[in-house]
């Protein structure tokens, strides 16, 4: 909201997440806009519990099962079978989105790379590759959705997506008008 800064941006406590156990976030507040930021570390997801390395861990026996029902089987034994393929279908559909997005913005690093977990590892050289995208796609990461990036679900019935149009900052007043 500052970037000039001098605004009294300060500490603010950390809150817990749940996944991983005894995890706490760093929060910071800004007297001036009236706003807390919350510090999440590049292993963590993004308004989903647990961290980047099990989504991924499921993304990629997905892309080598033959069916999501088979790469579910293993998976989360506590939830019913209809919220773990929702589970599943969430995370699916918004990091793939995600790799689509980041070829076209990193056209230079990722060009004739399938936008999947092994392509993408294989081009990275690393195995962590959300983790990794967290570093590598810093500038984009308002506009990827969550998980991996930190732009939230749209509404049902929201505008259709204005994100990847050079705008900066969240929801500048006027954006929708
Ligand atoms: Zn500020």
């Amino acid at each position: 909201m500052h970037p000039e800064g001098g605004c009294g941006l300060a500490r603010h406590g950390t809150y817990e997440r749940r996944s991983p156990p005894g995890t706490r976030i760093a929060r910071w507040y800004c007297p001036k806009g009236h706003r807390t930021f919350s510090l999440l570390p590049d292993c963590l997801a993004a308004r989903m519990p647990g961290t980047l390395a099990e989504i991924e861990a499921f993304l990629v026996s997905r892309e080598q099962a033959k069916s999501l029902e088979a790469a579910c089987l293993s998976l989360r034994p506590e939830i019913e079978w209809p919220g773990l393929l929702r589970w599943a279908r969430r995370r699916i559909q918004a990091v793939y989105t995600a790799l689509h997005l980041l070829k076209g913005l990193l056209p230079t690093l990722f060009e004739g790379c399938p936008p999947t977990l092994a392509g993408f590892s294989q081009r990275l050289g690393s195995e962590g590759v959300l983790p990794a995208l967290r570093s590598i796609a810093a500038p984009f990461l308002a506009e990827l959705p969550t998980p991996l990036g930190l732009r939230p679900r749209r509404p049902r019935g929201a505008r259709p997506d204005r994100a990847l149009q050079h705008s900066t900052g969240a929801d500048p007043p006027g954006l929708m008008a």
